[in-house]
């Protein structure tokens, strides 16, 4: 793999305000959505973040696109610093594809106008120079060219997502950022996308980062994985490192979950008890630690580091931390 690093996030938070009063609208907490997270991302790869839903994965894909301000932190794409500020020239070098197709696309315009559109806004090209870089995109994620007429109601929820993918891809963006792409689609049109996902990620040479709460669907598309929970990572690791050697307890609990087509071959389903916490009233120690059925003392009181355990592989857990198996 390429190790040419395209972003690299450092101790990023995002904490929003829980105001009281109708008047004064004092400031009386602080939901903590994104929790001094850091990672990178290398040319070429397509990271996985994967968490129940409210663990903070979609806030810090919006900050990433720079459509939410850090509370602290940097994010640094392409060696350049950004926030919601970007300049346009760094702008069309992340795109987003969203999570809802049906409200992603504008119902007025038509679908040549919808994929043209960041042409129009970033480019000066003439009418036949885009039709010459929209008809080949078009043929490649699988749309017909008589379609172009066409407006988003009179098509299905996979060939939207066909349609905002083309948009997503149109400039050639040096990062792809896909926020739960295909958890509004049906299981069969899921499987689609993704095979389009994977043949995209070739066909121009992706790298992109992958936010889903679906374990089978981070395990088919990514090369690295990223497991959050409660706003903060738990482990990362590449992809065959984290099934094979699957470290954090909360990690094993998704894991376990992920449905196995061989009867002969079920897994044995690891619960989780209770709800996630609100990330308003955070645990003090380990954000997992109230639903960790391997917690001890130390969990409830001291968050765990994010510690480098073999190559590529980082975990967040007291069950890890050097000197503490013995006294767990
Ligand atoms: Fe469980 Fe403790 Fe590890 Fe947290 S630090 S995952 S509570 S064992």
């Amino acid at each position: 793999m390429n190790r040419d690093i395209i972003l690299s996030v450092s101790g990023l938070k995002k904490y929003f305000p829980v105001r009281r009063g109708l008047i004064l609208q004092k400031t009386v907490g602080q939901v903590k959505a994104v929790d001094d997270v850091s990672f990178q991302v290398y040319r070429g790869e397509t990271l996985g973040i994967i968490g129940e839903s409210g663990c903070g994965k979609t806030t810090l894909a919006r900050m990433i696109m720079g459509l939410e301000k850090q509370t602290e932190g940097e994010i640094t794409f392409l060696g350049k610093k950004i926030d919601t500020e970007m300049p346009a020239d760094l702008r069309k070098k992340i795109q987003m594809v969203f999570q809802d197709p049906y409200s992603s696309l504008d119902p007025r315009m038509n679908i040549r106008r919808i994929i043209e559109e960041p042409l129009r806004v970033h480019t000066k090209l003439s009418a036949n120079e885009k039709r010459q870089i929209l008809l080949p995109l078009l043929k490649n994620v699988g749309i017909d060219e008589n379609a172009l007429q066409k407006y988003p109601h009179e098509f299905s929820g996979g060939q939207r997502q066909r349609i905002g993918i083309a948009r997503a891809l149109i400039l050639q963006p040096e990062l792809l950022l896909c926020d739960e792409p295909v958890s509004a689609l049906d299981v069969s049109i899921q499987a689609q996308i993704l095979n389009l996902f994977k043949d995209l990620e070739e066909t121009y040479h992706l790298t992109m980062i992958f936010v889903s709460h679906d374990m089978s669907v981070i395990r088919h598309i990514s090369d690295r994985i990223i497991v959050m929970y409660l706003g903060q990572i738990m482990e990362i690791a590449p992809k065959k490192e984290l099934f094979d050697h699957t470290l954090h307890p909360y990690s094993q609990a998704l894991m376990s979950a992920i449905p196995v087509a061989d009867p002969e071959r079920q897994r044995a389903r690891i619960p989780l008890k209770g709800e996630i916490p609100s990330p308003l009233n955070a645990p003090p120690g380990c954000p997992f630690s109230g639903r960790c059925a391997k917690a001890k003392e130390i969990c409830h009181c001291q968050k765990p580091g994010l510690r480098h355990t073999s190559a590529q592989h980082y975990v967040a857990c007291h069950l890890f931390a050097e000197g503490c198996e013995e006294t767990l």
